[in-house]
């Protein structure tokens, strides 16, 4: 088994692992209960607190109900038998440190699209009100947060026992190997991919799910949809359409390539996604702002472009590996280095790295656009209220750490040849800036 590494320091990692473990589950029942029972308010919940104390906090926590189950079953067996049944072209992951090399099967747009219109038709049809979701989001939310920390559990047990491939490995240490993770690509059988699963499927599925919810719910209170909700419903769903579209760039990421199968990465997936991640429409669903045509168009440009310009900085990169380097980047011939590396298994490979287009202005600069899209889709909630901004503001703290561990991981498996991009590509994320 592979020895797993952390890149921050002991005391560092140990106090951000036990933070996030312990403060995570709390934080998305308070967000979920200031967001729909206490208009968005922090000062509104924090009176709440200062009056009933802990057994407050107790109260307002939902108990997972067998509705909320039902519903959480079913979405997630819909999604699973679309994953395993749904045809795509086949297509080869990345090949890891110990030279394994994925394969995965890419029918995530008809899987997205049968998502969104099966969850569609159920509600014109009377067959399923999505309203239902939203006035048990709570329960749900309550539901996912300890069934995925059992789910992770098993993540951890099948790590220890039954890995799937030779990209698993344990720090030693119980704590870190639950929240880390301990399997690269733990499956389920040859093709049940469970990271597929539960970032893609489940997660960022449940996003484009619950965004809809938010806006049918705001039409069936009020008879109709404000402008603020209709763009940023449009801005999220053009951001997971996105995502869908470009589903195998995804397999190549550090989510799927780096990112081990354990809290941070499958937790956060089952539960922080749908419920911070879609944080912004969830506030909108009893603040139906109006902004005005012109206004609701340029917000939404804004976000188009940000979305736009997201996708061709993560396009060009894959274009340029997989072509391997024989493509045009802005017009010319790509400018790069050629890196050379050694394999956990001692085997010696080259890679290229790209030091031109979006990849010449900063080494993370598609994390701009990220952050600046996500500002855009909570702007039609105005500035009446802090906590809609919590995601922007989760987001970009996630992105810096995130580009500090790229940087970190890249260097030691390039050594100077990253310190060489570095020389080249000085900015880490803001050019000029940071
Ligand atoms: P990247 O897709 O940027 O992957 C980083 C890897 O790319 C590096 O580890 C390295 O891997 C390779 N690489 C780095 N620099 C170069 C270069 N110059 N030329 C060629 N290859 C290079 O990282 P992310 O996974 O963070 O981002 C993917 C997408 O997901 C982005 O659009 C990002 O904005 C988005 N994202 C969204 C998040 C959210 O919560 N909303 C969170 C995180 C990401 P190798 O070992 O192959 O060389």
């Amino acid at each position: 088994m592979e020895k797993l590494k952390t890149v921050h320091s002991p005391l560092v990692t140990y106090f951000s692992v036990i933070s996030l473990l312990t403060l995570c589950p709390p934080f998305v029942i308070l967000l979920w209960y200031t967001m729909v029972h206490a208009d968005g308010s922090i000062s509104q919940t924090w009176d709440y607190f200062n009056q009933h104390g802990l057994q407050g906090f107790i109260n307002i926590w939902p108990r997972p109900t067998a509705t909320a189950w039902k519903i959480i079953g079913c979405y997630a067996a819909f999604e699973a038998v679309l994953l395993l049944l749904l045809p795509g072209k086949r297509v080869e992951g990345p090949v890891s440190p110990t030279g394994h090399q994925p394969v995965y099967k890419a029918n995530g747009v008809p899987a997205y699209v049968l998502t969104l219109i099966t969850y569609l038709g159920l509600w014109w049809f009377g067959v399923f009100n999505p309203i239902i979701v939203y006035d048990h989001l709570g329960e749900i939310f309550s539901a996912l947060i300890f069934g995925s920390f059992i789910f992770c559990i098993f993540l951890y047990i099948k790590g220890h026992l039954a890995p799937s491939s030779t990209d698993s490995g344990s720090s030693g240490n119980i704590i870190i190997d639950f929240y880390w993770g301990m399997e690269l690509y733990p499956r389920i059988g040859k093709s049940f991919d469970i990271k597929v699963f539960t970032n893609s499927r489940f997660g960022m599925m449940s996003w484009a799910v619950l965004s809809l919810t938010y806006c049918i719910k705001q039409y069936e209170e009020n008879g109709k949809i404000a402008d603020s909700m209709l763009v940023n419903t449009a801005l999220m769903l053009a951001y997971v359409t996105k995502f869908f579209w470009w589903e195998d760039g995804y397999w190549n990421t550090m989510d799927m390539a780096h990112d081990r199968a354990g809290f941070y990465i499958c937790w956060g997936c089952l539960v922080w996604v749908p419920s911070v991640y879609t944080s912004p429409g969830m506030y909108l669903v009893n603040h139906p702002v109006n902004l005005g045509t012109q206004l609701a168009l340029y917000v939404l440009l804004a976000g188009i472009l940000c979305i736009y310009i997201n996708y061709d900085c993560d396009r060009q990169k894959q274009e340029f590996r997989g072509t391997n380097g024989k493509c045009l980047v802005w017009g010319k011939a790509p400018s790069k280095i050629v890196a050379s590396y050694t394999t956990t298994s001692g085997e010696s490979k080259n890679t290229i790295l790209l030091t031109s287009g979006w990849w010449g202005l900063s080494r993370h600069f598609h994390y701009v656009p990220e952050i600046l899209a996500a500002f855009f889709w909570t702007l039609p909630a105005l500035f009446n209220h802090f906590l809609p901004y919590f995601y922007v503001i989760f987001l970009a703290i996630l992105l810096v750490d995130r580009a500090k561990r790229d940087d970190d991981r890249c260097r030691s498996k390039y050594g100077k040849y990253w310190i060489l991009y570095c020389q080249k590509v000085p900015y880490r994320i803001v050019p000029g800036i940071f």
